[in-house]
């Protein structure tokens, strides 16, 4: 039940009527009698400043940010973590004492935790990322803390991976980054253990798979950002079909959303009740 002394947490993006994020957590709280509440709201891009402004006004804890507001966030926050900055992109934002605004990301540990839940150890191993959006860059930035041997990002638009690529470069102790255009991607794909999808292939029904379907050996993990909501994407499906070890992007969601409700809440949140929900 709300009361005077709820919490209050939220998302905004545009649109926003798809989100799964307040079942999410919202389940958590309910289960575990936690007096907190978590709401959508859509927010036009042009009324983001705005809009920040009035949820640190209303005293929100805090609150995620989704497409397409997760880079337009990076100078409306007072401090960033390293994640966000190096990723160019903000996911969670926590609001300190007196109301100064942290921006943190965790897509990219929040697929890493999914990883662990999966029995996937990144150390060492050679991963190719597909995209060089927000998620890609999240999820570059956490692979590299994890100490993978050699990163090669591939792109539809060849720049973005190389700008994130120089990004990224002072930041990739001990691991090779390299950058692979599109057309290359079966001989990136055969070099690589773990295969990864950042991109928008896979949201709607008849997308092509983001890999080549014959690359789906049972030696490679593959991973997928893309989530839809009640079912699997393709690519996850076809990987299963063949018996290949599989992180899927529901996963990803859920345990980004875990990482930011331990931030906000300062305590363990309900995986049980959130992963549930999600079902
Ligand atoms: P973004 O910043 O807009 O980047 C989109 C990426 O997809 C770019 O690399 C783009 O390539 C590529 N792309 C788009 N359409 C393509 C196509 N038809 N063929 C090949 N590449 C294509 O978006 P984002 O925030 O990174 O999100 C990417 C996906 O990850 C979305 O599905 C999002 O929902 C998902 N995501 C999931 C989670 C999770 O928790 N599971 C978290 C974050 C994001 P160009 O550079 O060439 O345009």
């Amino acid at each position: 039940m709300l009361t005077g002394r709820t919490k209050l947490l939220g998302v905004i993006g545009h649109p926003i009527g798809h989100t799964l994020s307040p079942r999410m957590h919202n389940a958590a709280f309910a289960a575990d009698g936690a007096d907190y509440a978590y709401v959508a709201m859509d927010v036009m891009p042009d009324r983001l400043p705005a809009a920040v402004e009035g949820l640190s006004a209303l005293g929100f804890v805090g609150f995620n940010v989704t497409m397409p507001h997760k880079e337009a966030m990076l100078p409306l926050v007072d401090e960033l973590d390293e994640a966000a900055r190096l990723a160019g992109a903000v996911n969670t934002v926590v609001a300190g004492k007196g109301g100064k605004l942290r921006g943190i990301n965790t897509d990219g540990s929040g697929f890493v935790e999914a990883c662990a839940e999966a029995g996937v150890s990144l150390s060492g191993r050679r991963v190719l990322i597909l995209g060089a959006g927000g998620a890609a860059a999240a999820i570059a930035v956490a692979v590299l803390g994890e100490g993978v041997s050699r990163l090669c990002l591939a792109n539809r638009t060849i720049e973005k991976a190389k700008r994130l690529r120089t990004r990224l470069s002072g930041f990739a102790e001990g691991a090779e980054v390299l950058v692979r255009p599109l057309d290359e991607i079966g001989e990136a794909v055969a070099e690589a253990e773990v295969l990864i999808n950042a991109t928008y292939l896979g949201m709607k029904e008849g997308d092509p798979l983001p890999f080549p379907a014959a690359s789906l050996t049972t030696e490679k993990v593959v991973c997928d950002a893309v989530y839809r909501a009640a079912r699997e994407t393709a690519l996850i499906l076809h990987a299963r079909e063949d018996g290949v070890r599989t992180v899927s992007g529901g996963r990803m969601l859920l345990y980004q959303g875990v990482q930011a409700q331990r931030i906000w809440t300062g305590r363990e949140p309900n995986v049980e009740a959130m992963s549930g929900a999600l079902a």
